[in-house]
This record gives C-alpha cells, sequence and structure tokens, in this order.
C-alpha cells in the first residue's frame, strides 16, 4: 500500500535549479533514508513534502488525495500539511513552553483538541520518550537530546500518516546521538511511516527499508541497504560511500 506517491518533483532557487523532477512512492510503514553529499537537495526535497518549501512543480499524493503543486489552494496545501510532520534539525520547540506545552499545543490548534485532551496525549508521549520527569521543563533547561526527543514526541501527537526527519542527530553532541537514533528505530517498529535526511550510515542500514542516494537533484541509486550499501552500482554512489569507511 502506497502511502505518499511523489512525482516530478521540480525546484529552483533563482537560476539554481535544485530539484531536477523527483519520482518516488513510499509505501506504508516504510522507513525511507535520503542520502548524498551536501547540496544535492535532500533537505529541499524533504522540505517540498509537506510545503515548508513550495515546490514549482509535481504532485503529491498522500493518504489517497492528490495535490497538484502548481495549482494547490490554500486549503489543499493545509490538508496535505495535516498529514505530515516534520522533525528539525535544530529541534525547533517553542522556547517559552514547557516540554508538555510544546507537544500539546499544536494539538490544540491544529487540530482542535481540548487542551486537558491534549495535556492527556501530551504526558502520555513524555512517558513514551523516557522524558515524563521533565513535562514542566523548558527547553532550555533541556539537553540536545532531551530536546529532540520532544521534538520527536510532538511529532508523533500529530497521528501524521508520514513523517519527515531532517538531519535529526546532526546537532547533538557525539554521546546523545545513540539515544536518539533508538528512539527513532523504536518508532520505526511500530510501523510508522517515515523519510529520513540524515548521515548516520548505520542506523540507514539497520533501519531503513529503502535507501536513496540523491545527487545534484537527481536520484542516483536507489534499493535495499545491502542493495546500496553492499551491491553499489553507480561509481558516484561508491565515491560517496567510500568517504564513510
Ligand atoms: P542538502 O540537504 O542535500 O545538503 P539542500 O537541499 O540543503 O541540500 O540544498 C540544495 C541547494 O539548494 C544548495 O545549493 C543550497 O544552497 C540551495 N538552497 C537551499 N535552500 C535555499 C534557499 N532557501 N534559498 C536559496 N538557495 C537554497
Amino acid at each position: 500500500m502506497i502511502t505518499m506517491e511523489i512525482r516530478n518533483i521540480h525546484k529552483r532557487f533563482g537560476s539554481n535549479e535544485v530539484l531536477k523532477g523527483i519520482d518516488m512512492d513510499i509505501k506504508k510503514g516504510e522507513v525511507v533514508v535520503l542520502l548524498g553529499p551536501s547540496g544535492s537537495g535532500k533537505t529541499t526535497f524533504l522540505r517540498c513534502l509537506n510545503f515548508l518549501e513550495h515546490a514549482d512543480q509535481g504532485t503529491l499524493m498522500l493518504g489517497g488525495v492528490k495535490t497538484t503543486i502548481e495549482t494547490a489552494t490554500k486549503k489543499e496545501i493545509l490538508q496535505h500539511q495535516r498529514k505530515t510532520a516534520m522533525v528539525f534539525q535544530n529541534y525547533a520547540l517553542f522556547l517559552n513552553k514547557t516540554a508538555k506545552e510544546n507537544i500539546a499545543l499544536p494539538m490544540v490548534l491544529a487540530q482542535k483538541k481540548s487542551p486537558e485532551e491534549a495535556e492527556k496525549i501530551a504526558l502520555k508521549l513524555l512517558e513514551q520518550v523516557g522524558l515524563a520527569d521533565r513535562a514542566d521543563f523548558y527547553p532550555s533547561q533541556m539537553s540536545g537530546g532531551q530536546q529532540q526527543r520532544i521534538g520527536i514526541a510532538r511529532a508523533l501527537a500529530l497521528n501524521p500518516e508520514i513523517i519527515l526527519f531532517d538531519e535529526p542527530t546532526s546537532a547533538l553532541d557525539p554521546e546523545l546521538v545513540g539515544q536518539t537514533l533508538h528512539l527513532m528505530q523504536e518508532i520505526a517498529k511500530t510501523g510508522a511511516t517515515m523519510v529520513l535526511v540524515t548521515h548516520e550510515m548505520q542506523f540507514a542500514y539497520d533501519v531503513a527499508d529503502k535507501v536513496i542516494f540523491m545527487e545534484n537533484g537527481h536520484i542516483v541509486e536507489q534499493g535495499t541497504p545491502k542493495e546500496v550499501f553492499e551491491q553499489t552500482k553507480e561509481e558516484r554512489t561508491k565515491d560517496f560511500l567510500a568517504r564513510f569507511t
């Protein structure tokens, strides 16, 4: 079953054509990892999937609803966005809200849940991400790893069809990376559909169902982790992977 069908995504910034026609099918429950050199368009592509960046051309079908990017109305964009959640490199938490409020607020604002119900769900999620004792802490009182786990809990709270992770561990101190990756692995096990930009090769190898190697706005190679890491077909992928061994 396909959760998201992505067709012919083009995006340019001025004269810089960053995405040159990307096609992808993301199946329900699949973990897709995007790899590629810096500047290849991975983050831009991820942001185009929920209109944080508005692509120039293409279609996105999510949960059976097709959105044509060129003609999408505000309402269509909002409906599409409500089926997605993003986890950011720099957590993007509200600094003047507690952990619990950071998780609860989007449920109240975007899903019109009552504050009481949102708080109940937030407390449950805090427990799930191992931070029940930090419910009333502010972001500044938590480590980067804890803040990112709040960011992940906030994404889960929205019960999205797909969760997009943009380099979720790259701002963390090395000793905090492991716990965040572990949490992401646990979430993958629950059957969540996930697309990640990451440089964590071991995580990609262990957790991904599909690895996609991008370069210069194109998909160069894709397959299972075994296919991409061990039976690499393209020289450009080989050169990139060689830098990590
Ligand atoms: P990656 O995630 O693979 O490192 P990005 O998607 O961040 O690549 O960037 C791809 C290209 O798009 C780069 O050349 C970058 O400079 C450019 N780019 C990204 N965002 C913007 C923006 N908001 N304005 C102008 N250029 C951008």
